[in-house]
């Protein structure tokens, strides 16, 4: 037998949760991988923007900067407030800046990122104290190189910023690698951002003296432009071929439009100029205000590449987010529904089953009080035990009536083989049964011997007295014939009034012995009768015996007959003894 399944069923259930714990687990830490990431990947976004927005800050400071430089000490009240604002918003982005970097305390190239924000800020003071240094001076008093120093020294807070905006940029693309192609463009437009902001720069120290470029700053504005116009094709590769409809493709369109087509034109006509930008009263704060919004664009790109990361990053945690739900509730769905059928196989199929096989056994020990398993159900199994309980009432039936029958046979036997009317045995039984004494006295060589008795004139008993008398008289000598026979003697009735009696290991005299006692205690039977009187009988007995028997049961009957017959002739109430060789002679009386 293998192994039962009352076992096997919870092994198989436990197994199978283990194997979709497992799967479900590997799933789940799949997912919760993704989750953290996309979480991971939002934060480092921020961070991103923050050091784009703190370079753009800081760029963005250039332009009041360059104003406040070409109208000197003259400049108007708005001029410096509006310096003074966009230096209020550099340092506070820069301050973003520091503590997104300070959050990552002890990550790799964090120190390095730190260490330049540092740089960064000691460039700005320097650079701040240079633009203050010029703007403290009369318009146009301050000289070119001063203001050229100035330019330079605010432009290099930018670079600075580098690494930490590389930093965030890695990590970024770390916990979202798809992301890195929109994250790299959003990159390249800050950078674009820069290089127009330098571009208009390089026409600062020009604007405020109303001259021509030098060679110096023709060399740096060209080589800014050829720098943009690299950005500008790399971008073009990745952005041009975006789907129509795309934010981003309408904000790269407009990059086209409003800074490459328009703003970079304005820039180029001022450097190519000979003075006459100050024919057209073009100083770097008029400049500005024409230049500076034709760059938004620009940024706009840029935050519309950030954006479509943002939307993506979101996506991507919700995605992670339902997959864990739903991971996570199908697998508590599949445990449950396991531990159900495992408890239900049980409950309505293992338990009964068991119950029902010890009712079988019980059964097949003949014991039908085993109690069935209750089944409340309909179902097979209820089906089942209704069965073995249609087969236990029947079996049940079965046998009662083998019982039933075995009493019958009993019964039947007795009354075939008993004399219905005196309750002696009857002649067959009688002739079974001394067959079997006369085999046993041949095999013992004993004696043996028969004594047949007829009532004499019985008929006229009945004649006289009627019927039911006559019975009562065949009772009364059953009577006597039980009494005077002991335990081994075989005392029966032969028909009618004729009785018989065979004593085993009985000789010739005892046996004349008993006819002689039997006739006697007849002949003193008084039979009360029905109408007050009393009744009075004889019998003729015949004796017949064998001293070493060999012969058959019939041949002693004849014997018997015959010597009984003789007790009649000789005038009844007697008992007459065959001699030995056969012949009849009286005896007693
Ligand atoms: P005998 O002395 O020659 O034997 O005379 P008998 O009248 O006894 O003659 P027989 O043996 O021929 O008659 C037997 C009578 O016994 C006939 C029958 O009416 C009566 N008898 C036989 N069986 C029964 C019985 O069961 N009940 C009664 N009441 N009478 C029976
Ligand atoms: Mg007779
Ligand atoms: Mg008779």
């Amino acid at each position: 037998m293998g192994m039962p399944l009352r076992r096997l069923v919870p092994l198989l259930a436990l197994l199978l949760s283990l194997f979709s714990m497992a799967v479900a687990s590997r799933a789940m830490v799949a997912e919760w991988t993704r989750l953290r990431d996309a979480d991971q990947a939002a934060l480092a976004l921020a961070d991103l923007k923050t050091a784009l927005v703190a370079a753009e800050m800081a760029s963005r400071e250039r332009a009041p900067a360059n104003a406040l430089m070409g109208q000197g000490a003259s400049a108007p009240e708005a001029t410096r407030q509006w310096l003074a604002q966009a230096r209020g918003r550099t340092d506070r982005a820069l301050e973003a800046l520091g503590a997104a970097l300070h959050a990552r305390a002890g990550q790799p190239r964090q120190a390095l990122a730190q260490h330049h924000l540092e740089q960064a800020l000691g460039q700005l003071r320097d650079g701040r104290a240079q633009v203050d240094a010029v703007a403290s001076q009369p318009q146009g008093g301050a000289d070119a190189q001063a203001i050229r120093q100035a330019v330079l020294a605010m432009a290099a807070v930018i670079p600075e910023l580098g690494p930490a905006t590389a930093l965030m940029a890695d990590e970024l693309q770390r916990a979202a690698p798809a992301q890195a192609p929109p994250v790299q463009s959003a990159r390249m437009a800050a950078d674009l951002r820069e290089f127009a902001g330098l571009l208009g720069s390089h026409l600062t120290a020009a604007l405020a003296q109303q001259r021509p470029l030098t060679l110096e700053e023709r060399l740096a504005f060209e080589r800014t432009r050829g720098r943009m116009d690299q950005l500008r094709g790399q971008l073009a590769l990745r952005l041009d071929d975006a789907g129509a409809g795309d934010p981003v493709r309408d904000a790269w369109r407009a990059v086209n439009v409003s800074y490459f087509s328009s703003g970079i034109e304005l820039a180029q006509s001022v450097a190519n100029r000979r003075g006459q930008a100050a024919a057209r009263g073009l100083d770097p704060a008029g400049f500005a205000q024409v230049y500076v919004p034709r760059m938004e664009a620009i940024v706009a790109l840029r935050d519309q590449l950030l954006a479509r990361v943002s939307a993506a990053v979101a996506l991507e945690a919700v995605d992670a987010r339902w997959a864990l739900a739903i991971t996570g509730s199908v697998t508590a769905a599949t445990l449950l529904l396991l531990g159900l059928m495992a408890a239900t196989l049980k409950r309505r199929l293992l338990d009964p089953l068991g119950a029902t096989v010890q009712v079988l056994h019980a059964m097949a020990r003949n014991d039908h009080a085993v109690d069935l398993p209750v089944v409340r159900r309909r179902d097979e199994m209820s089906e089942v035990v209704d069965a073995v309980a249609a087969l236990r009432q029947h079996a049940r039936r079965q046998e009662e009536m083998a019982l039933e029958r075995s009493q019958l046979i009993a019964q039947l036997n007795e009354s075939s083989n008993t004399d219905f009317l005196t309750g002696l045995p009857n002649r067959r039984c009688f002739v079974d049964a001394a067959s079997k004494v006369l085999a046993r006295a041949a095999a013992q060589a004993r004696p043996v011997s028969l004594v047949l008795l007829d009532l004499d004139r019985f008929k006229s008993i009945n004649d006289r007295h009627g019927h039911d008398a006559g019975d009562r008289a065949l009772v009364a000598v059953a009577g006597a014939l039980k009494t005077a026979t002991r335990a081994g003697d075989l005392a029966a009735r032969m028909g009618g009034e004729e009785f018989i009696v065979l004593l085993e290991g009985c000789g010739e005299s005892q046996a004349l012995q008993f006819a002689e006692r039997l006739r006697e205690q007849l002949s003193r039977l008084r039979i009360a009768l029905a109408d007050g009187g009393v009744l009075q009988l004889t019998a003729s007995l015949g004796v017949a015996v064998q001293e070493a028997p060999d012969g058959p049961l019939d041949g002693l009957i004849r014997q018997a007959d015959a010597a009984m017959y003789q007790a009649k002739s000789l005038g009844r109430d007697r008992a007459v003894l065959v001699p030995p060789g056969g012949g009849v002679g009286p005896e007693g009386a």
